[in-house]
């Protein structure tokens, strides 16, 4: 037998290098995947539609909103992303375990809807260090750069409600403390009592 998949939620202000925390506990960990979101984003250079996002049009974002098949969805920085209720379905059935990389409004909406669900926000050491490291990124203009500092601040605020803030100074500090939560989490009693049950006979 084996236990559910858990649901990992990951948000952080864009610069905080959630992207990358994710990707280094995914190589580590066998049974936790990525959960692959839908966007209205069009692909920056080298994203790949299936591996980064789907990316689809906004005609059919809308037709997914009104046929019920997004487990959330929020309008951020000016495009749609959503998380398909089928993705979410599929792993926690077979007992792999996703990570959600989305943003607080999403995070919201699954939170009213899901339980035992595990809210991670990663944080990065401050507002200075923010607007470099979004500097150096140079993926985007100079107005989008812009939008994203001052969506930051509204979002750190959110950061109180999650179950952990990880600050990324040190990135490999901040992937040990991922790491320990990963594990930690997976230990816990409640997800691993029928497997107890199971080979003890209690
Ligand atoms: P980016 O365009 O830089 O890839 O992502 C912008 C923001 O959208 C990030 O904060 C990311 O976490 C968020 N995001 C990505 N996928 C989803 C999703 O499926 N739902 C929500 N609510 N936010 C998402």
């Amino acid at each position: 037998m084996h236990r559910e998949g858990i649901l990992y939620i990951i948000s952080a202000p864009s610069g905080a290098g959630k992207t990358t925390l994710c990707k280094e506990v995914i190589d580590i960990f066998p049974n936790l995947r990525h959960s692959v979101s839908y966007t209205t984003r069009l692909p920056r250079p080298g994203e790949v539609h299936g591996q980064d996002y789907f990316f689809a049009a906004p005609a059919e974002f809308e037709r997914m909103i009104a046929a019920g098949e997004f487990a959330e969805w929020a309008e951020v920085h000016g495009n749609c992303y959503g998380t398909a209720l089928k993705t979410l379905e599929e792993y926690r059935k077979c007992g792999v375990d996703v990570i959600l990389d989305i943003d607080c409004q999403g995070a919201q909406q699954l939170k009213e809807r899901y339980h035992g669900g595990v809210y991670i926000f990663i944080l990065p050491p401050s507002f200075q260090e923010l607007r470099r490291r979004l500097d150096c990124r140079s993926a985007d203009s100079v107005e989008v750069i812009e939008r994203r500092i001052q969506g930051a601040a509204w979002e750190i605020k959110e950061s109180r409600w999650y179950d952990y803030i990880i600050i990324n100074d040190v990135f490999s500090k901040a992937v040990e403390e991922l790491k320990s939560v990963l594990i930690a989490e997976s230990c816990r009693t409640g997800r691993v009592l029928e497997l107890v049950a199971e080979k003890f006979d209690i």
